[in-house]
């Protein structure tokens, strides 16, 4: 009896020892890559991507799927972007079968690529603007939601309701940009793990929003209509 015990007692301690390890190899994974150079991290997910087919990467891979996800926080719109998604497939790439490429799986059935070297690429340079950019603005979207019929002005859906840039959003920020010598560089951060515009930096951040006001044209979109108006 006392045997048996002594038993349990070891094979328990083994278990919350397995546990330990367990736990501490999933977190070096996870924080593995992050502080890998471009080069280094291109390949890492150029490895990851390239091991094949894969119709769920959460439940066939998925330290792949956690890896790919974490990169993806990085994604120029990764507000929309990752918005509702459940689960990652890799599938041949469609301009050229040698070649894979990874989908994004969302809540309501649609499927969406995305690309992982946009996300190691730009997030220094062209991110972080564009994310300050678009919080700054987020007022008046918010302002559009709030006085406007939610129904898409393509299909009158009145689901899964976005508010769209009649003319792109890209295309404004160009155009505000163009006026400028001195673009910010250094940002704070917002609460959605953005970026926002520093107080030094309130004059332009001031003009922006003034630039967007008189100029953006807005729309309600359905998220369907929506990513196929984008993939035009
Ligand atoms: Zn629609």
């Amino acid at each position: 009896m006392t045997l048996f015990f002594l038993f349990l007692k070891v094979s328990n301690y083994i278990r919350t020892l397995c546990h330990i390890i367990l736990v501490f190899n999933t977190l070096i994974m996870l924080s593995d890559w992050i502080n890998l150079n471009k080069t280094q991290k291109t390949n890492y997910f150029k490895i990851r991507l390239n091991k094949g087919l894969c119709k769920s990467l959460k439940t066939e891979r998925n330290e792949d799927f956690l890896d790919f996800m974490e990169l993806f926080k990085n994604h120029p719109d990764h507000d929309t972007k990752i918005q509702d998604v459940i689960d990652l497939s890799i599938i041949h790439n469609k301009r050229n079968s040698k070649y894979f490429e990874i989908n994004l799986i969302k809540s309501n059935g649609i499927v969406e690529d995305i690309s992982y070297r946009c996300c190691i690429n730009e997030r220094n340079a062209y991110y972080n603007l564009n994310s300050a950019l678009r919080y700054a603005i987020e007022p008046q979207i918010q302002e559009f939601r709030d006085k406007t019929r939610l129904i898409c002005s393509s299909c009158n859906s009145t689901e899964n309701i976005q508010i769209d840039h009649i003319i792109m959003f890209k295309t404004l920020v160009s155009e505000f940009l163009k006026t400028f010598k001195d673009i910010p560089t250094d940002f704070d951060d917002n609460e959605y793990n953005g970026c926002k515009f520093k107080k030094d930096d309130n004059e332009f951040e001031n003009k922006w929003c003034h630039f967007h006001k008189s100029n953006a044209q807005l729309q309600c979109l359905c998220l369907k209509c929506n990513l196929t108006k984008s993939k035009k």
